[in-house]
């Protein structure tokens, strides 16, 4: 395998797929390691798919600049790759007069930063809008959108892959030494590279001290959901946030639809530990609801199935007075080496301008030559509980693996679990179908159907019994035999 490349990205994340991609227009020798079994199994797999329309960032920071950039450019984005993106809007909701000043600075900061089409509506439009909801007041903002981070994620790090930059999963750096150029030593062997761009999200602390550059920090602050079942979808329209805390944690509990008809309530925001920390807590869950049942009465327990968590990697401790904001730069002692920290949110949003932004700084220092071949466009796997019913049965007169349901909650074929294993980063996971395919995600979470993509699993690939695994090494499923049918 080749073993010297001009850029080495670490973290296939969303901002290190987005970086792979972006780079993917030019004619260079690029690899990206991540060290998971799969990308998005980081912060950009843990978060609230939201296309922020810029209003939360303060004015005149590269959030903001990067935020909306970022938002201008998703829905071609999301076109060209074929992903999951909805137009949704939000609104911004006060409960009582004292909120309602917030909603005027958030609008101010927003019309300042380019948030188009921003205003303060009333409690009857709030009910024209959102029948469901309580306030009196709200700011409405009709672009801010969703998407699946996953697959969005996926979709880049596929498009890069295609147009010819290398992927690594498995793979975690163990160390980096500077001499004129890099030698990244890793899990699988060194590799040498003229520029390393630093996108490992909350470990990008880790990888900055590995070249001596010890000043940055990062704070983790957990952010837990709840997800509600698809059946109370129709209870909102678009996304429903309270009006921000006064500490910089997150943007207070919010109802967010997925592109996939859930609704996810959260996050919290409170300081951790440790950066990999993603559990949920009950006294969390039980705020969150409340607070979830104050915007939005109508919700009850028995409408959740499901909890996760999210760590935002802060570059400011708890209670500080300003938001803090992204690093991104080349670092200015050691050359070639870019360092990418504090991609907390808007970090999804921005991320193709994120892309953009450290492709830039390469450009300074090394001629790049565009990619004729580059090709913008990626078809996404069917999806058949989208189709209509004519559809579904022309594609299984066609292939019957269509016509065999294996998850049935969320209504995923046979032949999508084989589209999900046969996918071409070569993730293999329980987590890779669930994250490509969506079954697993439903009421049920997997009881009858992870059964039934094991065997699926067995008959593409014959795997050992070990190495099926729900998230890589370290959760097999399959511990030992309780009898052996043979005797
Ligand atoms: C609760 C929460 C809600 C959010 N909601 C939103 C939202 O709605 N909209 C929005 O725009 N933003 C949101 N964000 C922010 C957004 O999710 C992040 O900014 C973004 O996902 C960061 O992406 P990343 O690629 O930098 O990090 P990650 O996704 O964490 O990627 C870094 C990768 O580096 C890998 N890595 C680390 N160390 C190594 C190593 N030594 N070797 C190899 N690989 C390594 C990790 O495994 C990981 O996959 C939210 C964040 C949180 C936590």
């Amino acid at each position: 395998m080749k073993r010297e490349f001009d850029i080495l990205i670490i973290g296939g994340g969303v901002v290190g797929c987005a970086i792979a991609r972006e780079l993917s227009k030019y004619r260079v020798n690029a690899l990206l390691v991540e060290k998971e079994c799969d990308v998005a199994m980081g912060i950009s797999g843990r978060n609230s798919g939201v296309v922020h329309a810029g209003f939360y960032m303060k004015p005149g920071s590269l959030k903001a600049e990067l935020n909306i950039k970022g938002h201008r450019m998703m829905p071609k984005l999301c076109e060209e790759l074929d992903v999951p993106y909805q137009r949704v809007g939000k609104l911004v909701v006060a409960k009582n007069e004292q909120e309602v000043e917030c909603l005027y600075k958030l609008k101010e900061a927003g019309d300042e930063n380019g948030t188009k089409n921003l205003r303060i509506i009333d409690k009857e439009e709030i009910k024209k809008l959102e029948p469901n909801v309580e306030g009196i007041k709200a700011l409405h903002s009709p672009t801010s959108a969703i998407l699946d981070p996953f697959i969005f994620t996926i979709a880049l790090a596929e498009n890069a892959l295609r147009n010819g930059i290398r992927i690594l999963l498995d793979t975690e750096v163990l160390g980096i030494e500077e001499n004129g150029s890099f030698t990244v030593k890793t899990t699988k062997g060194e590799f040498k590279s003229d520029f390393v761009v630093n996108s490992a999200g909350l470990f990008s602390d880790r990888i900055s001290e590995m070249v001596g550059i010890s000043k940055y920090k990062i704070y983790p602050c957990r952010g837990e959901y709840h997800i509600l079942d698809k059946n109370k979808r129709d209870l909102i329209n678009g996304m429903i946030y309270p009006v921000p805390p006064r500490e910089f944690g997150g943007l207070g509990v919010h109802l967010t639809p997925t592109t996939d008809d859930n609704i996810f309530i959260g996050p919290s925001a409170e300081y951790i530990g440790e950066v990999d920390n993603v559990a949920n807590t009950a006294e969390i869950m039980e705020r969150l609801f409340k607070e979830a049942k104050e915007l939005l009465p109508k919700i009850s327990k028995r409408d959740l199935i499901r909890s996760f968590a999210g760590i935002r990697p802060k570059l400011i401790k708890a209670n500080s007075k300003e938001p803090g904001d992204f690093v991104i730069e080349e670092s200015p002692d050691v050359r070639g080496f870019i360092n990418l920290i504090g991609i907390e949110s808007p970090g999804l949003t921005a991320a193709p301008a994120i892309a953009e932004k450290v492709v830039e700084i390469i450009k300074k220092k090394m001629k790049l030559k565009i990619n004729q071949k580059f090709k913008p466009k990626r078809k996404a796997p069917v999806r058949f509980s989208k189709l209509s019913d004519r559809e579904k049965s022309e594609l299984i007169r066609k292939n019957p693996n269509y016509g065999e349901i294996v998850c049935r909650c969320e209504t995923v074929t046979k032949q999508e679990i084989i589209d999900a294993l046969k996918n071409p980063l070569g993730a293999r996971s329980i987590y890779g179908v669930r994250k490509r395919s969506k079954a697993t995600c439903g009421r049920c979470q997997g009881g009858f159907c992870i059964p039934k993509i094991v065997k699926i699993m067995e008959e593409l690939f014959q795997p050992p019994i070990d190495d099926i695994t729900l998230k890589g090494e370290g959760s097999q499923l399959f511990i030992g035999k309780t009898k052996d049918l043979r005797r």
